[in-house]
């Protein structure tokens, strides 16, 4: 079993400076994951969820404390070097999806390794497109796409940089629960193939259920923690670590 942090958190807070003075919003935060697993972050709307998953991700820098992400310390990263580490480590999907309108369900999955001038992009694009069901829909626009497929598209971008660890803020809140529930699986799928570490936030219990931690938050501190899972997956798929895979894609270090 892997015992390696791939995110740890100490002493985490974050405060805000509004209208109406200084707003804390996440307190004394800690907590550490290993690589390769899942957890789950739950609590009510405003408890925090987002902020701390911004933090996590180097969206956004915590008001004291540390974030170490794959053996970075955060704190003392650059723009520039966190910018870097968010492209080559670090992938993301949104509630609202966010995708770029004027491109194409293809060139949105590329975008992030064609940043990286992998010329491979197109191929590792079309194959994971193909891996969330929508090798038929390369070309479409999002416009032109369903909100669940939509979401798929965005799967597929969050992973084609190869992250080694992916945060998922809400990504069924806009979609029904059939289809949310297809998304779900597939982020698991995928997790599970590339040995990814994952953390989602949801308000969906059963979908919490899955994950193996569930840390829950309330008015900005963890007031729950399954803690540890004791055994985990290493991931199995042709893009984990010993895999079957061609050659990795390479970020441009
Ligand atoms: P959640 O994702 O759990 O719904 P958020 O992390 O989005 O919660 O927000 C937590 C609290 O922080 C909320 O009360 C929100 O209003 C406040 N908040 C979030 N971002 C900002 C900001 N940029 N400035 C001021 N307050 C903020
Ligand atoms: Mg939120």
């Amino acid at each position: 079993m892997q015992t390696t942090p791939i995110l740890d958190v100490q002493h985490v807070s974050k405060t805000y400076h509004t209208g109406a003075g200084p707003l804390t919003v996440l307190k004394d935060i800690s907590f550490c994951l290993t690589v390769g697993t899942t957890c789950a972050v739950v609590g009510p709307s405003g408890s925090g969820k987002t902020t701390l998953l911004g933090l996590c991700a180097g969206l956004d820098r915590p008001s004291s404390g540390t974030v170490i992400l794959h053996g970075h310390t955060l704190n003392l990263l650059s723009e520039d070097a966190l910018a870097t580490l968010r492209n080559t480590d670090v992938g993301f999907v949104f509630q609202t999806f966010q995708l770029i309108p004027t491109l194409t369900a293809l060139e949105n999955v590329m975008v992030p390794v064609e940043l990286r001038g992998d010329r491979r992009a197109r191929a590792y694009a079309v194959d994971l497109l193909q891996q969330v069901g929508l090798g038929d829909r390369l070309q479409h626009y999002p416009v032109q796409l369903s909100g669940g497929e939509q979401q798929r598209v965005a799967l597929a971008r969050a992973f084609i940089g190869q992250p080694r660890i992916l945060f998922a803020d809400e990504p069924t809140g806009n979609l029904d629960a059939e289809t949310g529930e297809m998304v779900i699986k597939l982020l698991f799928t995928l997790h599970q193939e590339a040995g990814t570490s994952l953390i989602l936030v949801t308000h969906d219990f059963e979908f919490a259920q899955q994950a193996q931690r569930i840390i829950r938050l309330r008015g900005g501190m963890i007031v729950e923690d399954s803690g540890p899972p004791q055994r985990h997956s290493q991931g199995t798929g042709p893009w984990a670590p010993g895999g079957t895979a061609s050659e990795p894609l390479q970020p441009a270090r």
